[in-house]
């Protein structure tokens, strides 16, 4: 089967303003009507209703940065998955290393949210990568097959919807890059593991994510099994995010 066009999603993060956000996408879709590749952008929850003004019509998907391990209910400031729907949302991250580290969250609870996206037709990028003591100590192949396998267990056939991206923590935000061959050979990991679950798994795109930039994006993009990238502080300008765009494109 024929590689499916390279996506290619940006995670602002925290970051954004009203006015910004209008800029960003006015200078985004000026120019990426010709593009190849897939592209879709991860906004903080409150700029989803403007963004999906913004983003409509275009060829830039919308997608969102965390969701609810639960489906309504009492719990205050969380938001559900069938809410971003709302919004026209297509993506959403789960299992974020800034979550798991920051918010604790579990193995299980990241299985939990990837099968409350998939519950309501939002496809999970679900976020797998090992820390720097866990590179050194020999535990990638393990700590990424571990994180991929709850959320394999809870998903079951529906597990050819999803989207991987094999983030190591220690290239997030870091401006350390794995090398593509250190990528490629996680990725291979995971390709494995997915093909294991499901006969469907080639539909998965598996993307690397950890300062992806326009320098180092070909580079790792022709590796066999990186199907396109995630990408957080290279996302925040449009000029960056567009030539990530066109490398991915090529
Ligand atoms: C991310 O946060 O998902 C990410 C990959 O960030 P950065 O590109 O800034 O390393």
């Amino acid at each position: 089967m024929s590689k499916p066009p390279q996506l290619l999603v940006g995670n602002w993060k925290m970051h954004g303003d009203l006015s910004a956000n209008a800029a960003f996408v006015a200078e985004l879709t000026a120019e990426v009507s010709g593009l190849a590749c897939r592209a879709a952008l991860c906004v903080p929850a409150v700029y989803l209703a403007q963004m999906q003004v913004l983003l409509s019509g275009s060829r830039i998907d919308l997608g969102a940065q965390d969701l609810s391990a639960h489906e309504a209910g009492a719990y205050t400031g969380e938001v559900s998955a069938q809410m971003l729907r709302d919004f026209s949302v297509r993506y959403c991250i789960v299992g974020h290393s800034e979550r798991r580290l920051f918010h604790a969250e579990s193995d299980a609870t990241v299985a939990v949210k990837a099968q409350r996206a998939l519950a309501v037709g939002i496809t999970p990028i679900v976020c797998v990568g090992e820390s720097l003591a866990e590179r050194e100590a020999g535990q990638t192949e393990a700590v990424v097959k571990r994180q991929l396998a709850a959320v394999i267990q809870a998903n079951g056939h529906c597990i050819s919807e999803i989207v991987v991206a094999y983030e190591p923590v220690w290239a997030i935000g870091t401006g350390l890059t794995a090398s593509p061959e250190q990528a490629q050979e996680v990725h291979a990991v995971l390709r494995s593991q997915l093909k294991a679950a499901s006969s469907h798994a080639d539909r998965v795109s598996v993307l690397y994510g950890g300062s992806m930039t326009a320098h180092n994006a070909a580079e790792l993009l022709a590796q066999p099994d990186v199907d396109g990238g995630l990408i957080g502080g290279a996302s925040l300008k449009a000029q960056d995010f567009l030539s990530l765009l066109k490398a991915a494109s090529r």
